[in-house]
């Protein structure tokens, strides 16, 4: 089938969502068109490692109605190849799209644990928390590898879910290397406290699947079987598309401050782009849902017609337990880091500080200040440890 579409959209995610509606909201008549190769609709992801576990939240308000805008929606079907100078994109399922501007919006996919088996769960889709809440009946084992953002939600969600659950890690604790070393301390015993038990200092080494459930060989040696496995590794760019039509990528898809490529009628935004972010002056690639909503929102303005920069400083956010945070900039416990607690490890603000900037702010437990983070970041300084504090309005 042939299809032609003013701005086609590759990857059906919240960034590709965001752009869709943008779009649609700047121009009423453009054809839209979205291929993406998972089987649903584009849907909100961060409730697949909480939301939906806690509030019994239904699966379909997670997804984000992106047909209203009236794009035309292309499931199941992963695009192979772009021909830029046809202007045009294949799928593999011999599917051919003209496009005017393209948007590429291809996100992220987690890295994998040598291990090939239906039980062992690479948490990133609808399909995986579909297959992970199946398995995770109360009394069975479970094995979160990983200590970040996914290892440290998916743990909790488990243990609520009354699994038995194992957190395992190479770091020293929860969130170490981005939270100040006592903060960590506090969320490893949090995390005992509720059940769940810790192996840090300790990576998967190697495992098979076997008809009692899927054994896995640790760093330190030791072996422990388990009734489902999930991996919390982080993410790699999927950039490939991008490389093989010539575009520059450089551990994401390289756009300037439009969020444009180097060809000017195709651009990247969302998890899969490296964009440069004004107020820290250099560039990043964010894998978090306010810079795939923003950025996504962005660049289907700019390829609808509107000419502005993308200069937000993006925040994230997650919840563990009871616990929960909001955050902007470089949690980088290198940087200096300055602790403003107003009970210690239940709620208060880090700072991080390089050079006499604050490059990054840690809200836990500290709500509606995000845009008093964003200021903070943004001025000049310079700033040292007595500076900074009290310098958000809720802590003043
Ligand atoms: C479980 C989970 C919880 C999260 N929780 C939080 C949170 O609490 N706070 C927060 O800030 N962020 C959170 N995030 C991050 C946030 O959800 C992501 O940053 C955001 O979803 C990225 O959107 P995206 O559209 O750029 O990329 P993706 O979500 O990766 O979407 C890209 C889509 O494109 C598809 N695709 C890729 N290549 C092709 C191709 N060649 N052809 C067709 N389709 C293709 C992919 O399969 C995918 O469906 C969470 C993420 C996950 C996975």
């Amino acid at each position: 089938m042939a299809y032609e579409y003013d701005h086609l959209i590759v990857g059906a995610g919240m960034t590709a969502d965001a752009a869709a509606k943008a779009i649609r909201e700047l121009d009423r008549t453009a054809r839209v068109g979205l291929v993406g190769d998972e089987r649903h609709a584009p849907y909100e992801r961060p409730p697949l490692s909480k939301g939906l576990w806690k509030d019994d939240r239904p699966i379909e308000s997670i997804d984000l109605g992106t047909s209203a805008s009236g794009a035309v929606l292309h499931l199941g079907r992963r695009v192979v190849g772009i021909d830029r100078v046809a202007r045009r994109v294949v799928d593999d399922q011999g599917g051919v799209y003209a496009y005017r501007r393209l948007l590429l919006a291809t996100g992220a996919t987690p890295r994998r644990l040598p291990i090939e088996d239906e039980r062992v769960i690479h948490f990133r889709t609808l399909d995986d928390y579909l297959a992970l809440r199946r398995r995770a009946v109360p009394g069975a084992s479970a094995a979160v590898v990983g200590g970040g953002f996914i290892g440290s939600e998916i743990a909790a969600s488990l243990a609520g879910a009354g699994c038995r659950v194992t957190m395992l890690f190479p770091g020293d604790g929860i969130g170490a290397g981005r939270f100040p070393y006592g903060l960590s301390d506090f969320l490893d015993g949090y995390y005992r406290e509720r059940g769940v038990t810790l192996r840090a200092g300790t990576r998967v080494v190697g495992g098979r699947g076997a008809r009692e459930g899927v054994e896995l060989a640790f760093s330190d040696g030791t072996e422990a079987r388990f009734d489902v496995v999930v991996a919390g590794l982080g993410v790699v760019p999927n950039t490939d598309l991008a490389a093989q039509a010539g575009l520059a990528v450089d551990d994401g898809i390289v756009v300037d401050a439009r969020l444009r490529t180097a060809d000017p009628d195709v651009f990247a935004a969302g998890d899969v782009a490296r964009f440069p972010c004004a107020p820290l002056g250099m560039r990043l690639r964010v894998e978090h849902e306010n810079a795939a909503i923003g950025m996504g929102r962005h660049a289907g303005r700019v390829m609808a017609g509107t000419d502005e920069d993308y200069t937000t400083l993006p925040f994230f956010y997650s919840d563990l337990f009871d616990l929960g945070y909001e955050a902007v900039g470089l949690l980088d416990d290198r940087l200096d880091v300055v602790e403003q607690w107003v009970q210690p490890y239940r709620e208060g603000v880090v700072y991080y500080l390089d050079d006499g900037r604050v490059r990054g702010v840690l809200l836990w437990n500290v709500w509606g200040q995000v845009e008093a983070a964003r200021d903070l970041v943004a001025e000049a300084g310079p700033h040292d440890a007595d500076s900074v504090r009290g310098r958000l309005p809720r802590l003043a």
